[in-house]
């Protein structure tokens, strides 16, 4: 047995524990010895049963005297049993384990580990840890620092521990460690298999931290690993065309603009245009808040790649943004002769003509469009699709080695330690400001008290002002599709409304919506026939609507940070003044501070950053959005060790005879997919 043997050679592990054991990620001996504890208890005091004392947590050895089930008064059964030594009796309870009475038997050698307790008068152990003794076996459960691990349904930290313990006294022996003895000691490393004993068997809490802090740089070390070689596979590409950038009509295109570029949209349009001039193709993520400006960056970079002769294509993740962009760049084109198509699943069967920039969603990669000429790649709202549509794209406008400059970009801020690990391969340009004459959107924590004030001065907002409000219905599930359940909370939402603003007009979407029943909606909200919008959570984050200055979320707690500010970023486009009111349900101290933040910051990396710490990366990103998987051991937090982790990272590829069996694990290694 070694650390690539599959999980279900383990004895009386089938298919069944196999598909639960999957749903923690482990398919392997090596996931299994990687699966770190989330804390241990400490059973290390081990007592004789005489001196045990009520309070203290403690683990006793001794001998099953009596063992019965008894019967509450509401039909419960409680299991107890009396455990001797040689100085004494102790009592030990469970509750709803009827199957102990035949487990252990009256003569059971036991040891067992936990609170003691008065119950009733007795001194007794309430819902112990137990194990049957017998010499020569190591205690697994008791005794020791005993792991808790993360479970699932029907795999508890008691069946993990005896898995754990099990593999490991079967492989120790065969754990090869793949970091060279000279960086284990620079970083003072623990090397591999003592990490692993120490994360699962510490005889102190110091143990199981050196441990695990092993087993997180090998897990960062990976994940950069991978970044650094798809940036090196990617830089072996010729990009299809090296573009020459003619400064005088790219200047006189973007002074033609209605508005100034701010700093950092110049910045970044230059950045990009440097890249568009190499011969290895761009790779290039630019991320900026709702509303920095992203699609004017990216028309630019189509410009250039026009007056190339070089076609390009920008792919949106739904159909309404696509037509946005659409006529978005249809209208910036107008007198420079660039044809803009927009590419639709409607439409499947007809020719999609002669074009310089196309448009559209995911149907993009399915249609028949001919693609050998595609200098330039755009993903709009990256992370909304997957990975493997994303390389499909790029792909099909790939001719053997020539690949077409790619853009992506995202309205996500990805904290800084995110980005050098999980998008270490691509280069990253930044929107940090919003354009000049925006109105700082006003935000409010609404407490359930103070609803129905809200609701009123709404009313009263709309009637007067003549804008609009957006309500997102509260969070249901945490998915990137939209439920049924989803859709009916929304539903509901909307019967609601239509009862507390019989004056208003109140439309309703949702991604169960046809597209033409979405795009009427949307249309009759843009026109200002409607009055208040109901919407479910996932649908249509871009779309521009700038009369619409008042933005309710419902169930506010139940969504990250940043996930509240790419919502409101949907409001304070116009010159009006907006207000988002966060509606809480909640009356935790903890959830109302988090959500304060977003009324002092209107930052989105701030948030993000913020969110990072408090939730987790998880909960900020959402994993399947962001085709990642979330780091299981690292921290984001510990910045140090990603540092150490980059900088072994970058030596392994200048050298990689030093680090061949580290580069040999990195092959087989299924950590961080991406
Ligand atoms: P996002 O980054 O969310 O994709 P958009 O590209 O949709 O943002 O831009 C949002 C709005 O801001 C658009 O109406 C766009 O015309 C406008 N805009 C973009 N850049 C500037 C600028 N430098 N000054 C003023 N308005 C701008
Ligand atoms: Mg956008």
């Amino acid at each position: 047995m070694n650390l690539d043997t599959s999980i279900s050679e383990l004895p009386l592990v089938g298919p069944v524990y196999a598909r639960k054991l999957k749903r923690l990620d482990i398919k392997n001996i090596g996931d299994l010895l990687h699966h770190v504890p989330s804390r241990y208890l400490d059973f290390r005091l081990v007592s004789k049963i005489k001196k045990v004392q009520p309070g203290e947590t403690v683990t006793i050895r001794g001998k099953v005297a009596s063992i019965k089930n008894i019967y509450t008064k509401t039909r419960k059964k409680i299991q107890t049993a009396k455990i001797q030594d040689s100085t004494g009796e102790i009592n030990a309870i469970w509750f709803n384990q009827p199957f102990l009475i035949r487990n252990l038997p009256v003569g059971t050698k036991i040891a067992l580990a936990g609170k003691v307790d008065w119950f009733g008068r007795t001194r007794s152990l309430i819902s112990p840890e137990y194990e049957k003794v017998w010499p020569g076996k190591p205690n697994v459960h008791t005794g020791r620092l005993t792991p808790i691990y993360p479970e699932t349904a029907r795999v508890s930290s008691k069946w993990l521990r005896a898995k754990i313990s099990f593999a490991f006294s079967e492989t120790k022996n065969n754990i090869d460690d793949y970091l060279p003895e000279s960086v284990k000691q620079d970083l003072k490393l623990s090397d591999l298999s003592s990490a692993i004993k120490k994360v699962h068997f510490p005889e102190t809490y110091e143990d199981a931290e050196k441990g695990k802090k092993r087993l997180a740089f090998d897990e960062l070390l990976f994940v950069q690993l991978k970044a650094a070689y798809r940036k090196n596979k990617w830089q072996q590409n010729q990009a299809t065309h090296k573009f020459e950038v003619n400064k005088r009509k790219v200047d006189e295109f973007i002074n033609s603009l209605p508005f100034k570029l701010t700093k950092s949209q110049n910045r970044s349009v230059k950045e990009i245009l440097d890249n568009l001039e190499r011969k290895i193709p761009m790779n290039r993520l630019l991320e900026g808040d709702v509303g920095s400006g992203k699609t004017i960056v990216a028309a630019i970079a189509g410009y250039v790649c026009f007056l190339n002769e070089r076609q390009s294509t920008l792919m949106a993740p739904t159909q309404i943004l696509a037509e946005q962009h659409f006529i978005t760049l249809k209208s910036l084109f107008k007198s420079y002769k660039v044809r803009v198509r927009l590419i639709t699943s409607g439409r499947v069967k007809s020719d999609p003509g002669r074009a310089d920039i196309f448009i559209g969603t995911h149907a993009l990669i399915h249609k028949k469009v001919n693609f050998d000429n595609i200098g330039l790649v755009v993903i709009d709202e990256q992370h909304k699709f997957g990975v493997e549509q994303r390389a499909r794209l790029i792909k099909k406008s790939k001719v053997k080695l020539l690949a077409p400059h790619v853009l992506t970009m995202t309205a996500t801020p990805i904290p800084r330690s995110v980005a050098l690990t999980v998008y270490g391969d691509l280069d990253l340009s930044t929107l940090d400001e919003l354009p000049a004459g925006r109105q700082p959107i006003k935000t409010w924590v609404v407490p359930p008290q103070k609803r129905e004030s809200a609701y009123k001065w709404i009313e009263k907002q709309i009637k007067k002002d003549k804008v609009q409000a957006f309500v997102i219905c509260p969070l249901i599930e945490e998915s990137d599709k939209e439920t049924m359940r989803q859709v009916r909370a929304a539903a509901a939402e909307y019967e609601n409304l239509q009862k507390i603003f019989p004056d208003l007009k109140i439309g309703l979407l949702h991604g169960k919506q046809s597209a033409k029943q979405k795009n009427e909606v949307l249309n009759n909200f843009k026109k200002k026939k409607l009055n208040l919008l109901v919407s479910t959570p996932v649908v249509e984050v871009g779309i521009d609507v700038p009369n619409a200055t008042i933005m309710i979320i419902e169930a506010a707690e139940r969504f990250g940070l940043a996930q509240l500010h790419q919502l409101r970023g949907r409001i304070g486009r116009g010159e009006k003044k907006s207000y988002c009111l966060l509606f809480s349900e909640s009356r935790s101290q903890k959830a109302s501070a988090r959500l304060s933040a977003l009324q002092k910051t209107l930052s989105g990396f701030e948030l993000a950053e913020l969110d990072l710490k408090l939730r987790g990366p998880g909960e900020v990103f959402g994993i399947k959005q962001h085709g990642f998987a979330e780091l299981k051991i690292a921290s984001w937090q510990d910045e140090e060790l990603i540092r150490e982790a980059r900088n072994i990272s970058n030596k392994a590829i200048e050298n990689p005879k030093k680090f061949s069996k580290l580069l040999e694990k990195l092959k087989t290694s299924q950590i961080a997919p991406n």
